[in-house]
């Protein structure tokens, strides 16, 4: 019986002990990370399978969401396709009784946090005057479809924001950060041992967790790395600049505010592709690849039939 979801992200996972084991542009991330995640995911499977969850989706929250592959996990699991930030609305009418909230880390500005962050580098989050991380943003985000967050795991730290945020979870600690680019793990086998009872526990008490719903009206504010990333995000619509890094939004309700701060999201990942792509194009091979793709765009357009509107 019951459905669960599992939204994975990898810095709070066992067995990864630094900060180059999360990024795919790092060898230690595919010799050894992908191995560690996969791992954590699979003990959580067997965990709430034991417990006598029938359906179990898994959504791969890390960076691009390609951190899993279907073949390296438990049979039972359901890799998503959608994520929670291109699909929003499909993604929360799943129909869940529960979501698993795996391998997180702790919020922006938490220095003894492993790889603490919000979202994105530099971004830092306020939700009603309280600086808050991903575990409490997601968890209100399934609270307003009345799914409660059931169990989290991460490091020391990031449990302990956890349960502030979301009261009542299940929560498994499977690392000690000593900074934010290393942590002490604690013994791998011991700790994915200890994921796959609580799985187990909190499936088999699933139905008598809390909702959390982030109070409403909800005033969101975002805090910038520069002034002209603040510049973006305030061209948004009843937004207000506070300060020259800050902008705020008011809304009535908590799923409108999290609508806003993915439209941030957005906005600030493609500035940095922006700069990305400029270092790229001082190279040979770069201005070879984006001359490539210019050329493919204009011959698409050269070939659109023309009329004077889309219908
Ligand atoms: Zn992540």
């Amino acid at each position: 019986m019951g459905r669960v979801i599992v939204v994975v992200d990898m810095e709070g996972a066992a067995g990864i002990g630094h900060v180059k084991e999360c990024f795919p542009w790092c060898p230690e991330y595919h010799k050894h990370g992908v191995v560690q995640l996969a791992d954590d995911v699979n003990a959580t499977v067997r965990g709430l399978r034991t417990g006598g969850i029938e359906d179990i989706f898994v959504c791969d929250w890390h960076y691009m969401g390609q951190n899993l592959s279907e073949s390296k996990l438990e049979p039972h699991a359901k890799l998503l396709e959608v994520g929670l930030v291109e699909d929003l609305k499909k993604f929360l009418e799943g129909g869940y009784d529960g979501v698993v909230l795996l391998c997180f880390h702790a919020m922006a500005g938490t220095p003894n946090g492993f790889v603490s962050h919000t979202m994105i580098p530099f971004l830092k989050v306020r939700v009603n005057g309280q600086p808050v991380g991903e575990a409490a943003l997601i968890g209100w985000l399934f609270g307003t479809y009345d799914i409660p967050t059931v169990m989290v795991t991460g490091d020391e730290v990031s449990v302990q924001q956890a349960e502030k945020f979301l009261p009542g979870v299940s929560v498994v600690a499977v690392k000690k950060a000593k900074n934010r680019e290393v942590a002490q793990c604690f013994p791998t086998e011991e700790v994915r041992q200890r994921i796959e009872e609580t799985a187990m526990a909190t499936a088999q008490r699933l139905g008598q967790y809390q909702v959390h719903r982030a109070q409403e009206p909800v005033l969101m504010e975002v805090a910038f790395r520069t002034p002209n990333e603040a510049d973006l995000a305030a061209a948004i619509p009843k937004t207000k600049r506070t300060s020259p890094r800050v902008v705020a939004y008011r809304s009535e309700k908590y799923l409108e505010a999290y609508k806003f701060l993915m439209v941030v999201y957005d906005l600030i990942l493609y500035s940095w592709f922006g700069e990305a792509m400029q270092k790229l194009t001082a190279t040979d091979e770069g201005k070879r690849i984006f001359g490539e793709w210019s050329h493919q765009i204009i011959e698409q357009w050269m070939r659109e039939p023309q009329s004077l509107w889309y219908e």
